[in-house]
């Protein structure tokens, strides 16, 4: 309350917060009054208690997002993602790697770099059918011919496919043929396409906006999962920060502060961080040391060629390198491969 508030200003809050079942409590300091509310926060929004006379500011101290928050389900998830037979966890106990071309460009070049994927130990394998170009001039994507690919891709080498959904009307096809839908930077706030989304029945891989909060893609996770959709990965993949030496800022910080607030699974993707091939092996052992459950990479069998983020994929020895990352150091923090915990149902 402001410091001038009156204890009618006081009892009005009061009153009004009982008469919605809420419950007020009064502390009064020397200066100040501080009335703490507990109830349903939605029957508190419509009080506009802002407006009341005497109430200086109004804080919000629980989580605005419920279904995807730690508050209430304090165990950490586990989402298994591929058909039944070929389950593949993405959760705190394992370490879930997963590998692919930016963009399905033709059927050899999507099942070369899924041999080089599952080679370099991922298991699922990510490319786009549908292309969310910052131009529209650029390549587009294949769209259901790419989808068709990704599905011969996945019963060549078992791999269950990860492939973004850039509109609400595509998610039923997209859902159809995919494993995992994406949901890209671009779309995050993309309200409709979450809400189509989360009623599709498959797994969502929800990238973060690159201008968004952490709350902010949080709240975007809630509006998936309000539609019955619990099954959500985050991926921070870099923010847009004042720094053109990178594509954008990989907020590393993100990962340990996600897993506190929310029970959810969270993996980084640090070739769309980065943009640029040598640091995408030193920023994805950053990632796994930070405690992702998870990193997801850009990898093409002839960058050169590559119609869609070639300077970022990875191929031979870099590949490698980060192959022997992912051996390595997520044992050290009590995980294992999600290979070895893939479950028949
Ligand atoms: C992608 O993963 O191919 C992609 C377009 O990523 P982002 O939405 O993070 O830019
Ligand atoms: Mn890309």
């Amino acid at each position: 309350m402001a410091p001038g508030a009156t204890d009618e200003d006081i009892a009005g809050v009061v009153s009004r917060v009982e008469g919605v079942g809420g419950e007020a409590f009064v502390s009064k300091g020397v200066t100040r009054t501080i009335i703490g509310l507990v109830g349903d926060i939605d029957s508190f929004h419509h009080l506009n208690l802002r407006t009341l006379p005497g109430v200086a500011d109004v804080h919000r101290i629980s989580d605005p997002y419920k279904l995807v928050s730690r508050q209430h389900h304090p165990e950490r998830s586990t989402v298994w993602v591929g058909p039944p037979g070929h389950r593949v966890p993405i959760g705190p106990e394992t370490f879930t790697f997963i590998a692919g071309p930016c963009a399905v460009e033709t059927a050899a070049q999507t099942l070369e770099s899924a041999h080089m994927a599952r080679a370099a130990g991922a298991t699922l394998l990510r490319g786009g059918a549908f292309k969310p170009r910052t131009s529209p001039y650029a390549f587009q994507g294949l769209g259901l011919r790419g989808l068709e690919i990704l599905v011969e891709t996945r019963e060549e080498t078992g791999l269950p496919i990860v492939t973004e959904v850039v509109d609400a009307r595509d998610v039923p096809l997209v859902a159809e043929h995919a494993d995992m839908l994406q949901i890209g930077t671009r779309n995050m706030a993309n309200f409709g396409l979450l809400q189509a989304v989360g009623e599709a029945g498959k797994p969502v891989l929800l990238k973060r906006g690159m201008t968004a909060t952490v709350e902010e893609w949080l709240m975007a996770a809630e509006y998936i999962a309000q539609r019955g959709n619990l099954d959500v990965v985050l991926c921070e993949r870099g923010i847009r920060t004042f720094e053109p030496a990178t594509r954008n800022t990989l907020d590393l910080s993100a990962v340990p502060i996600v897993q506190a607030t929310s029970h959810l699974p969270v993996i980084v993707d640090p070739s769309h961080a980065a943009g640029r091939k040598d640091l995408v092996v030193p920023l994805a052992r950053a990632g796994i040391a930070v405690g992702a459950d998870g990193v997801i990479v850009d990898v093409h069998p002839d960058p050169e060629s590559a119609l869609c983020d070639g300077p970022q994929a990875l191929v031979g020895s870099d590949l490698r390198e980060l192959a022997a990352a992912v051996r390595k150091i997520p044992p050290l923090l009590g995980r294992v491969d999600a290979g070895d915990r893939v479950r028949a149902t």
